[in-house]
């Protein structure tokens, strides 16, 4: 018999009256002394099956195997419910217990978990409503990712995960060694790196950027789609130890191109989960809606999950200068009460207090921050002409997004040579960069990338509060069990 999804069966109307076989967890188990209602789910689709069975066909024996949790192989008709909530269900001629569960010691019980609680059981917390949809759309949004780029031409690229440069700074690195820790070999009375593997000391990458604009510099466009390591030490809701970053390396872009390119690309991916994880998002909606309820006022969302999504879709981004948006910040009722916490002026580091004041209280929408302070930005981004004041800018831009903060990094990247090398001079790395440095030896051209961290995407879409639910299993200090 054909081997039939959950989904498909409750989907496909010619599999009405017809023998099915179906197999799957049991989410719940209840009924009288005479039938039997079973809720079969087997991760296709946030819906379960319902399975009818007769007590008089099942023993006893049989029967105390149905707890949550078990899987079952059930056999019978498809028949039009008689009951509210489905339209089909499944008459059980035979069921086949595949692997019992016991009810006492089962921990996903069919009622309400904490997160934490959920945390604590990454290795099962697939099997619930919520990590269903979760998982189901963070697999969605990677393959949209992917059909995006190749129906526009971008190569997928693979940079390498293990490193020997740490001059990209985005943050602390994990390093990687075969060295005996216990007794490593010395030079000089420091760890002798000549010994190591790869003959000198590497790292897990922060980041594919810079491997990706060698891409970019032969194929033209390219995107990298991996996993990137930051030993921060930072216990946010919004930060993980290994994430997935995409990053696209363009040449012949410049900022503008790579502003409309980031917010193409944002609605595409947003519009792809609305219509392709409805289900899946009408029910996170729900869930979104009753955690928004027991907020402090002050803190609850104006917009209901799905309403957000399709906002972002349907209207512009914001497009600001750094500048621009500190005169934003000086002039805010928020600054003159003394509600920031961190100070507010031309050179800082905007902090995630001051992002989301822009984005959630003044211009309630996302919005593009560009041309920020060379001093805070990173060293291959492109120096734009000093303003008036003689203040000195990069061509930097960061997307920030409503309860998330920075979704998005990226800039027009450095592609005249002695200003590069200047910057690399001053920060000793020119050595170490010399392979970074010939692309603009020969041949550079204007180009132009960003990254966007893939579970802070997961998480807005989702309407999740905390970053450790929208990957399986996630890295964060002091924790990586599983
Ligand atoms: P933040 O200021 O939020 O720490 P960042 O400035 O360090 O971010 P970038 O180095 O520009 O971020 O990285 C690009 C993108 O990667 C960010 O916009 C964000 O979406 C994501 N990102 C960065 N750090 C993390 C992290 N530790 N966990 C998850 N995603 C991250
Ligand atoms: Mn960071």
């Amino acid at each position: 018999m054909k081997r039939l999804s959950i989904d498909e069966i409750l989907t496909k109307s010619e599999l009405r009256d017809t023998q099915i076989t179906v197999q799957g967890w049991i989410r719940n188990e209840r009924g009288n002394a005479y039938v039997r209602f079973i809720n079969l789910n087997d991760g296709s689709t946030i819906h379960n099956l319902q399975v009818v069975a007769d007590v008089n066909n099942f023993s006893e024996e049989v029967r105390k195997d149905w707890n949550t949790g078990a899987s079952l192989k059930v056999e019978g008709k498809l028949v039009a419910s008689q009951g509210k909530g489905q339209n089909v269900e499944l008459l059980a001629e035979k069921i086949t217990l595949l692997g019992a569960s016991d009810a006492e010691k089962y921990p996903m019980q069919p009622k309400a978990h904490s997160m934490e609680f959920l945390r604590e059981n990454a290795h099962l917390r697939m099997r619930t409503q919520t990590f269903g949809a979760i998982f189901r759309i963070r697999h969605g949004l990677a393959f949209a990712i992917h059909q995006y780029f190749h129906e526009r031409g971008f190569y997928y690229w693979h940079s390498p995960i293990i490193t020997a440069s740490d001059a990209e700074g985005a943050g602390e690195m994990f390093r990687v060694t075969t060295l005996n820790l216990e007794n490593p070999p010395k030079k000089e009375g420091k760890i002798d790196t000549e010994a190591d593997f790869f003959g000198k000391a590497t790292n897990l990458t922060v980041s594919g950027q810079l491997e990706g604009e060698l891409g970019a510099m032969g194929l033209g466009k390219v995107y990298t789609f991996g996993p990137t390591f930051r030993a921060e030490n930072s216990n946010t809701a919004r930060h993980l130890a290994e994430f997935w970053m995409i990053e696209p390396e363009m040449a012949f872009y410049d900022l503008k191109d790579n502003m409309d390119l980031v917010e193409d690309f944002l609605k595409y991916l947003i519009n792809f989960a609305l219509e392709k994880y409805a289900d899946d998002l009408q029910f996170l909606d729900e869930r979104f809606e009753k955690e928004n309820k027991q907020k402090k006022k002050e803190e609850q969302a104006e917009m209901g999950l799905i309403e957000k999504l399709r906002f972002v879709v349907a209207n512009d981004f914001e497009r600001l200068t750094y500048t621009e948006a500190i005169d934003i910040l000086l002039q805010s009722n928020h600054y003159k009460k003394k509600k920031f916490q961190y100070d507010v002026k031309w050179g800082v580091d905007l902090q995630s207090e001051h992002e989301r004041y822009l984005v959630e209280k003044h211009f309630k929408k996302p919005v593009i921050l560009t041309n920020y302070p060379k001093a805070i930005k990173a060293f291959y981004m492109r120096e734009d002409e000093p303003l008036a004041d003689g203040k000195e800018t990069v061509s930097a831009m960061d997307v920030l997004f409503p309860g998330i903060g920075e979704i998005v990094g990226g800039s027009q990247r450095e592609e005249r040579l002695e200003r590069l090398q200047a910057r690399t001079d001053e920060m000793g790395i020119s050595e170490e960069l010399w392979w970074y440095l010939d692309t603009r030896r020969f041949g550079s051209v204007p180009h132009s990338g960003f990254g966007l961290g893939f579970e802070r995407l997961v998480l807005f879409v989702t309407g999740m509060g905390n970053i450790r639910d929208v990957i399986p299993f996630p890295r964060t200090p002091k924790n990586a069990e599983f």
